[in-house]
């Protein structure tokens, strides 16, 4: 018989889109993976009825609607002061996840090699792999998650093509330094690779912590690909459109190979979406500021518990320090926090290369009595161990 693909034994099943199968069997509250439980803007949603009667049932340009992507242009130029073009920055994608895969392969021959820093967002070490390349550790260490930057030197120095980079940082809350992000570009130019960034929690970052969007650094524009998604913005986690953000010759090298992967985004969606791409900034005011509500109602009921945990920067994840409650892997705590506590959380080792068993992570992009319910059961957690 044939074999699949050697790359499939390295990388497993996604930990994450796991725990919410797990959590939906056993009727947990599940704040394992990180999407909201309340409705998206209603403009929006009246936006998508509307799109339902025009004219956009077929393919759309493979890499993007024009109006959507002109529309989305005006947005990130507006955000990060950055001039986009829509003819030749961006290709819109399904998800940051596309976007992420396609960033990848646009970026890396066989064998080529890419940083990654632990504790990372799932995807990325299965990307690398995927698109052939090989994955350099650097460690951000808890509980700041700073890193080290002779240690990322030398993983530059080991001939890197590309780093990503997630900021705000999914799991560890971790919103980059305007110095940080300087430091890691100095490096990408000395060492001559691209940085790809994963930027979805751009808007959802609390004071004082201000988002630096790093194609905006000096030197910078050419050598980032930005991957970045609708999903957590607008609430539409479920629409898939994503999109990635280049220079030209980067971009032209992505569409193809987007064009090859998906052909393109759903075509009603990116047409609902560019009335979403207009909201003023008091969406996004108001946005940050319901995220900060969320996060001090949660954080609230995690100080109960007694439990140490990451208090984020940005992103709606927590990192519980759950050593002290003496389970042999945070698999089995996940597995118990589903089955007793009635709370779904991702076992943290899935986010590290290191061998650590003492985290489970939490999300908190749920309405408030969702996080009231969430939050009561978690006080249970000494009286049931
Ligand atoms: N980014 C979200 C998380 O980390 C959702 C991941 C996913 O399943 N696409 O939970």
């Amino acid at each position: 018989m044939p074999r699949t693909s050697h790359r499939l034994d390295a990388i497993s099943e996604s930990v994450i889109r796991n725990t919410t199968r797990t959590s939906d069997a056993y009727n947990a509250i599940n704040l394992a993976q990180g999407f909201p439980d309340f409705e998206p803007p209603p403009a929006l949603l009246d936006a998508l009825v509307t799109a339902t009667r025009g004219p956009f049932h077929q393919y759309a340009v493979t890499w993007g609607a024009p109006r959507f992507r002109r529309a989305l242009a005006d947005k990130i130029t507006r955000t990060s002061g950055v001039a986009i073009d829509p003819d030749q920055h961006l290709v819109v994608t399904c998800g940051s996840t596309e976007a992420m895969m396609v960033a990848m392969m646009t970026a890396c021959n066989p064998g080529d090699k890419v940083i990654i820093f632990s504790p990372f967002y799932e995807n990325y070490f299965a990307d690398t792999i995927l698109a052939g390349a090989e994955a350099l550790w650097v460690p951000l260490r808890p509980p700041t998650f700073h890193f080290d930057p002779d240690e990322l030197e030398r993983a530059f120095a080991q001939g890197a093509k590309a780093i990503v980079l997630c900021n705000p940082g999914n799991p560890t809350g971790k919103v980059f330094s305007r110095d940080e992000l300087m430091t890691i570009v100095a490096l990408a130019i000395k060492y001559d690779a691209y940085i790809i960034t994963d930027e979805p929690y751009e808007h959802v970052v609390y004071a004082p912590y201000e988002h630096t969007y790093v194609h905006a650094l000096p030197g910078a524009f050419e050598r980032t690909i930005v991957c970045n998604s609708l999903s957590k913005t607008y609430s539409v986690t479920g629409w898939r459109i994503g999109y990635v953000q280049g220079p030209p010759d980067v971009i032209r090298g992505a569409r193809k190979v987007h064009d090859f992967l998906t052909i393109g985004a759903a075509a009603p969606l990116q047409e609902a979406a560019v009335t979403a791409l207009e909201f003023p900034q008091k969406y996004y005011d108001d946005l940050r500021d319901f995220y900060t509500a969320q996060r001090e109602l949660f954080l609230g009921y995690l100080r109960q518990t007694g439990l140490p945990f990451t208090e984020p920067q940005g992103a709606y994840y927590v990192m519980l320090n759950i050593a002290e409650l003496g389970f042999d892997t945070d698999a089995e705590a996940s597995d118990w926090f589903i089955k007793t506590i009635g709370v779904a959380g991702v076992a943290g080792s899935s986010f590290f290369r290191e061998p650590v068993q003492d985290y489970l992570r939490f999300h908190f992009a749920k309405s408030a009595p969702t996080l009231h319910e969430a939050g009561e059961r978690l006080l249970r957690v000494r009286e049931q161990r």
